[in-house]
């Protein structure tokens, strides 16, 4: 017999959830429970929602410090963005293609097209040539002559590349590529992961290079082409989603760090330290919430904290997490307007203390409208896997100096301090790719763990893979299965 209508809305209006961590996972996670009619209280740590989704005034430019676009793959984040009604604002980068510079020999050239990877479909192309040198691209070129591999195949996209093509392709076109793009080097990359299909291609054409030929069809022909952004930036996504949360009744609470999660008779209790202004008014600091279901949606690190003493079997932490820094500057530079390193540059590791740039006004019609002529926005990025930021130690002023000289040598154009009209830097720690060696299995065996305890949910770059493509269908799917959860079966009821 199905329960009439206003029966449910009282029983799902009963069923009191708590999220915890505002960034894109934790607010898709409160939408897609609190759109049913539960009960919502979202608790962040910091002043203000979105996480690793940042805007900063630059110089007067209001800009993304964090990400800045997202994969098209999938249509997933379209799909969310058309349910936000901001379909109209979803803009594509200009297309105009990226560079790599620290080469041995050739210092900077633009990266050439038509690659998976990095990894070349024609060593002979002129562009693939200038960047290896002939002895490279005659060595690349044995991967065509050379047998496939018979026996099983290849995890490691290191070793897989360096195995067929050599250490030129490896070192100057695809660990540029795997350092701008997953922060890890060659290497730790699962090629199954990072390019599903081309074990499988190498197999059927009997070379590196042809899987990749195979691969591309259909494909876009840009390196980092498929991804969209939004005009007016990220933040609009956050802002969007935020003002849908309020629409629902969610109750969200800011500079609210939650240290404990703890089952109790009622249900579970969520531990928050509550803002300064409460704890003055208030007294005690630690505030505890009562609710059937929690959703944790922090980073890593966070999540782990709270979830191991729930959890029977979390594993710790893998590995150590890659750290970021970005620093935005904006410049008057007129020469930058004719874009001479395309929408940004990768790097050789190890040859500039820069990982990567990106030409934001070369990059983003909007960026390049609200700049006007002449000023230009960059985005200068510091750090990798198991290599800490250059700017790590640095001040803020100190940082800003250091990325003006990476600009500068990265475009190839002098950039004097004079010519600085704003800077801004943004430390993140990320997640490790999905396509880390090992990490897709070992977060399938971390989610295993969290679904097995009634009434807890984890969502987050952590579990479903860092990019807003991944960690939005995946909030969603966690959210809306612990949703039929809690609704049909009451295993939400702790
Ligand atoms: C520098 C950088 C650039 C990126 N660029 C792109 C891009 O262009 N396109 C793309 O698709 N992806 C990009 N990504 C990846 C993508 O942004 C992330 O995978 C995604 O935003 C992660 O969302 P999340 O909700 O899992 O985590 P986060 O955004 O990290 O959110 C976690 C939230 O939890 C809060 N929190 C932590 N501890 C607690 C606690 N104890 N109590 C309460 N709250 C807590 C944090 O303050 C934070 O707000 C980028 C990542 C980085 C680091």
């Amino acid at each position: 017999m199905t329960e009439p209508l206003d029966t449910l809305a009282a029983h799902a209006h009963g069923i009191r959830v708590a999220v915890v961590g505002g960034g894109i996972g934790g607010m898709v996670a409160a939408l897609e429970f609190a759109k049913v009619g539960m009960t919502v209280t979202l608790f962040e740590a910091t002043e203000r929602l979105g996480g690793v989704l940042r805007a900063a005034d630059v110089a007067g430019l209001r800009l993304d410090v964090g990400a800045e676009s997202f994969a098209t793959r999938g249509g997933h984040v379209r799909r969310f963005l058309d349910e936000l009604g901001l379909s109209d604002a979803i803009v594509r980068p200009t297309g105009g293609g990226a560079w790599v510079a620290g080469v041995p020999g050739v210092g900077a050239a633009p990266l050439p097209r038509g690659g998976v990877l990095g990894i070349p479909e024609n060593p002979w192309d002129p562009a693939v040539r200038r960047i290896l040198g002939w002895g490279g691209a005659w060595r690349a070129y044995l991967d065509r002559l050379r047998p496939p591999l018979t026996i099983g195949h290849d995890r490691s996209l290191g070793h897989l590349v360096r195995s067929r093509m050599g250490d030129k392709v490896l070192d100057r076109l695809v660990a540029p590529v795997t350092a701008g793009v997953y922060s890890s080097r060659p290497d730790d990359i699962d090629v199954d992961a990072a390019a599903p299909g081309l074990n499988a291609a190498l197999t059927r054409t009997g070379s590196l290079s042809g899987a990749v030929g195979q691969l591309r069809a259909g494909r876009a022909a840009v390196p980092g082409s498929a991804v969209e952004g939004l005009e007016g930036g990220m933040t609009r996504l956050v802002d969007a989603l935020a003002a849908r949360l309020g629409e629902f009744g969610v109750d969200v609470r800011l500079n609210s760090p939650v240290d404990r999660l703890q089952r109790g008779r009622a249900g579970w209790d969520v531990h928050a330290v509550a803002p300064p202004a409460e704890i003055e008014a208030d007294g005690p600091s630690d505030q505890s919430t009562t609710v059937d279901v929690v959703v944790v949606a922090t980073t890593e690190a966070a999540a782990r904290r709270l979830l191991s003493p729930v959890v029977p079997g979390l594993a710790p932490a893998a590995g150590t997490a890659p750290v970021v820094e970005i620093v935005t500057l904006v410049v008057e530079a007129p020469e930058l307007d004719a874009a001479p390193r395309g929408t940004g540059v990768l790097t050789v590791p190890h040859a500039y203390p820069a990982k990567a740039l990106t030409h934001s006004t070369a990059k983003w019609s909007w960026v390049a409208a609200a700049a006007g002529a002449g000023i230009h926005a960059l985005r200068v990025s510091f750090g990798a896997q198991g290599e800490e930021p250059a700017t790590a130690s640095l001040s803020d002023e100190d940082a800003a100096v250091l990325a003006l000289a990476q600009a500068s040598a990265l475009l190839g154009v002098p950039l004097e301090r004079s010519q600085l009209r704003g800077a801004h830097r943004e430390r993140f720690v990320q997640s490790q790719p999905a396509s880390v060696r090992g990490r897709a299995a070992a977060a399938a065996a971390d989610r295993a763990a969290v679904r097995a305890v009634p009434g807890l949910v984890a969502v987050g770059a952590w579990l479903s893979g860092t990019g807003l493509a991944q960690v939005i269908p995946d909030a969603v799917d966690e959210t809306v299965a612990a949703r039929r959860a809690a609704l049909w079966d009451g295993s939400g009821d702790a």
